[in-house]
This record gives C-alpha cells, structure tokens and sequence, in this order.
C-alpha cells in the first residue's frame, strides 16, 4: 500500500502542486451559522486581498503544470462586489472553478445563470437538516427555502450542484433522510463535512468515533445506490472503510468512490488562503506558514516544514503512525490539532486499531 508520500497515482505530484486551492475571498456574510469556520461577520474585514492581488493570486494558481480546482469560499463570497470578475478570470486562466455562496436568497436565478455563464464548473449548497426547522436551527431563517430554490433554478439550468452537509452531533441522527433529499434535488456529490472545533464550531458536539464509525459505512453503502458521488473532509478514514469493504465490490468501483481524493489531506493537495493572504494547510488548521502578499503561495505550499511534515505519513503518531491505511488516509490533521495541539497526532475520531488488525 505504500507509496512515496505526497504522489497521487497517474495525477498531480503532491509534493508539488496542490489539487485544490481554497480561497477564502472574504469574511463578510448575512448569516450567522453556529458551526461558521471563518466566524463570518456582516461586514468585510479591513485587509481583504483587493481585485488586483486576486488576480495575481489567480495567476500563481494558474501557472502550475497541472491546474488545481479554485473554490472561492467565505464568509459568502457573494457579498464581495467584484467577485464576478474574479469568477471570470479564474475561468478564462483555465482554472476549473467551484463555488460555496452562502445559502441565502441571493442565490437566486440571476445569480445562478451568471454563475453558469461565467464557467463556473459547481455549484456548492450546504444541507445540514432533512427539513426547514432542522436547517434553519443552524443556519438561519429562511435558509432552507432558499438552497431549494437554488437547487431547483441550477437543474433548470444546467449547473451542477454538490450538496454539502455538516456532520456533528445534532445532525447525524438526520443524515438517512438527507440523502433522499440530495438524490431529489440531483446533486452529483454529497460532501461531508466532520466537525473539527475551529471557529463557532467549537460551540458544538461532534459525533463519537463510533458513530462516526457508522455513518462512514452508512454513506458507503448509499455510495454504492446512489448516482451522485459521495466525499468526506476531516474524515478520510472513510478511504479505510472504502477499502475494507472492497471485497463486496469490484476493485475499481471502490477506486471511483474515493476517485481523486485519495491522498489528499492538509497540506497534502490541500491549501487554504485566507481573505488577507495568509496561507494555511487548509481551512481548519490554523497554522500560518506565509502570506500571499509576501510569499510565494506555491513555494509556500512546497517547502513550509509544516506542509513538508503533513506529506510525510511517516511521522505521524499514536495509532494514525502504525496504521496500514496512512498513506490513503492519514487522518484528520486539523483535528489532531484541534484536539491535542499536535497536528502529527493520531486523529481521535477513527475507532480503527491498526495493532489488532496487524498482529
Ligand atoms: S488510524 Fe489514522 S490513518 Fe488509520 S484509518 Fe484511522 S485515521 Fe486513518
């Protein structure tokens, strides 16, 4: 199973490139999520990356040999005025280009057709109930009216949607129910998101590693009805579960359901910009190892020694350091740092005992 850290077999070279960029453009959002990474304020922060700096962001990002996705996250990126120029260069460098607005009514048909026309490759809709009360409990009034609508207004016109649902305590116990939802509204991908306490997230309870366990073997299983994709973030051990239950499916369907995500983690494919430049191994980790502004983000990515160490699963600790699976998965990063202020620690929330499967 091993391979040299950092590869992605037949792709891009991790060592190298990542695979996704996220950039958060800005802080600003309406909503006030209780689970909200980025803390979102209504207001833009003071120092926000400008077009100009954004664009020569792009183009850094657009000169690696094999281009990597750009997601433009926030806050809500929609309340930033030139974002559709920022969409519109990132298309036209060849960049393949994702969107995550907040879920508001402004994502509204004229918006989503804009969006459509500009290249935008997907469009990114975060589901955290299976009903209005549900949704709007987290993510505020109104909300859960409007992901519907979007949802519905993107199939009429063509563009792709991706589902994303927060998994914590609170919304686990829904998740059966969900799934019927994002096969209604046509998604082609469902991504979960496993809590990790950063931001107002560290208000709310996460599921135990057993729970976690299950819900792992739950979407594996509706991976394999389903039509749309099914992707975890700070859970990649469902890499493990894919893997270990691959004998009741062929080879290369469990190799499309991981699909390119294999390896990628933290700093490992992974990097996250902030609205004023700093770099990060990724929005949940909050170690700063430069800033765009300053530093070369591809450099950065390169030879930080914390992103040097996330590529090499060989230092990694507790059970996640002897773990057969740890080139594929690796654990979360960001949680063992959360957790345990060590970002090499093992992740708390894989129940897998590599010792007792190993001998
Ligand atoms: S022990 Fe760590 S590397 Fe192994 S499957 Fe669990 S999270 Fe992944």
């Amino acid at each position: 199973m091993s391979k040299g850290h950092g590869s992605h077999p037949g792709s891009i070279d991790y060592d190298k490139y990542p695979f996704i960029v996220f950039w958060e453009v800005t802080r600003a959002c309406k909503l006030a999520c209780r689970h909200c990474r980025a803390s979102a304020i209504e207001e833009p922060s003071e120092n926000e990356l400008d077009l100009e700096e954004g664009k020569e962001l792009i183009d850094e990002i657009s000169s690696c040999e094999q281009s990597p996705v750009l997601v433009f996250t926030g806050g809500d990126p929609l309340m930033r005025n030139d974002i559709f120029e920022l969409i519109d260069y990132s298309v036209e460098k060849g960049l393949r280009t994702a969107f995550t607005p907040a879920p508001t009514s402004e994502v509204d048909k004229e918006t989503i057709k804009r969006l459509k026309s500009a290249g935008v490759s997907r469009l990114a809709l975060s589901l955290d109930g299976s009903c209005r009360e549900t949704h709007d409990h987290i993510r505020g009034d109104g909300s859960y009216e409007s992901i519907m609508k979007a949802a519905e207004i993107s199939k009429e016109i063509g563009l792709p949607v991706q589902i994303n649902t927060m998994v914590t305590k609170n919304t686990y116990k829904e998740l059966e129910d969900i799934v019927e939802l994002v096969e209604e509204l046509d998604a082609v991908m469902w991504s979960l998101f496993f809590l990790v306490h950063v931001g107002r997230g560290q208000a709310l309870e996460s599921v135990t590693s057993e729970e976690a366990e299950e819900i792992l073997n739950f979407l594996y299983e509706e991976s394999g009805k389903r039509d749309f994709q099914v992707k975890t973030t700070e859970a990649c051990h469902y890499r493990r579960v894919v893997i270990q239950n691959s004998d009741m499916i062929s080879e290369e369907k469990s190799i499309d359901d991981i699909g390119r995500s294999i390896g990628v983690n933290d700093g490992n494919g992974v990097v996250f910009v902030s609205r004023d430049g700093d770099i990060y191994p990724s929005g949940f980790l909050p170690l700063k190892e430069g800033n765009v502004r300053e530093d070369s983000l591809i450099e950065v990515y390169r030879n930080s020694e914390v992103f040097k160490d996330l590529r090499d699963k060989s230092g990694l600790k507790g059970e996640c350091g002897i773990c057969e699976f740890r080139e594929i998965c690796g654990g979360s990063r960001a949680r063992a740092y959360a957790t345990n202020g060590d970002y090499l620690a093992e992740d708390p929330l894989c129940s897998y005992n590599p010792e007792e499967n190993t001998g």
